[in-house]
């Protein structure tokens, strides 16, 4: 928990210092009888969402959104603001699940390490699932990203082809879905699409409708294969940690990470791998953020 609970501990003192001083500028500030007292600023829990984030106060110390760490992935060092020091991002796409995501909060929370959760907001995932397994990976530190709400492809992209109109709308609906858990002050500038944007044709208007609501697509650059057809999927969790390292040697060993994984229902292969995958990015020298 170390990083989560550094963070907590800024805010707590920020917010210690905020309170400390209103008291003293009411009394010393010289102010007649007749001005109205103004209303105490309520204290911001670290652990409850930022309002227009995807995210809480706590896990501001560490969010970067994605459209800059999709220039990181794509532009490397030449990228605007390109880490000195190496970064990963750990990404769970199509829960949140009964089963699986709270098996992997768990790792988590024992590793003190955050993550990038991108739900699907429909009935293939968090439309079916107690509304208190996100608010519980949003209290521990993780961000919450749209991973769209149907999840359908041929809805998605008809004849491969990405419809845009259809995918800002599926989008929207699952931002109304994500407030009704996480409340209205919820907003994500990240999305990513189903199968990933690499996978699709005629991409730029749904990228362009998406950029015009302040939203990033971000894709990845290694995985442990958790969701790769048969014959390049990994049998065991050894082989499924090992392609982490593998994907970010083949990428030129970059400081950047971005993990894709997925925490559906009944797919265990990334739980199982997750502990070697973070000891062996922190052994690299990685620390960990999440994706606004
Ligand atoms: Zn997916």
């Amino acid at each position: 928990m170390t990083r989560i609970v550094a963070a907590l501990t800024t805010v707590a003192l920020a917010t210690a210092a905020l309170t400390a001083c209103a008291p003293a500028s009411g009394v010393q500030g010289g102010r007649s009888a007749a001005s109205p007292t103004p209303a105490p600023t309520p204290t911001p829990v670290p652990t409850e969402l930022r309002p227009g984030t995807n995210h809480s106060y706590a896990a501001d110390a560490y969010a970067h959104s994605a459209a800059e760490v999709h220039a990181w992935l794509v532009d490397g060092d030449r990228a605007p603001h390109y880490p000195e020091q190496r970064v990963a991002f750990l990404t769970f796409d199509d829960g949140p699940s009964s089963t699986t995501t709270p098996k992997d909060l768990d790792i988590l929370k024992a590793e003190g390490v955050p993550a990038t959760f991108f739900y699907i907001t429909g009935d293939k995932a968090l439309a079916k699932v107690d509304p208190a397994v996100p608010r519980r990976a949003m209290a521990e530190g993780h961000a919450v990203c749209v991973h769209s709400r149907s999840h359908n492809y041929h809805e998605l992209y008809p004849g491969r082809r990405a419809d845009a109109e259809h995918i800002v709308a599926d989008h929207d609906r699952a931002i109304a879905d994500l407030r009704g858990v996480f409340g209205d002050g919820y907003a994500a500038g990240c999305y990513r699409y189903p199968g990933g944007h690499m996978s699709w044709r005629g991409m730029a208007p749904a990228d362009a409708a998406l950029a015009d609501r302040g939203v990033h697509w971000i894709d990845w650059n290694t995985m442990t294969g958790d969701a790769e057809p048969a014959q390049r999927a990994p049998h065991t969790a050894g082989q499924a940690a090992r392609m982490v390292p593998a994907g970010l040697a083949a990428a030129g060993d970059p400081r950047v990470a971005v993990v894709l994984m997925h925490d559906a229902e009944g797919m265990t292969l990334s739980t199982d791998a997750l502990r070697t995958v973070i000891h062996d990015l922190r052994d690299k020298g990685y620390t960990f953020g999440v994706i606004a």
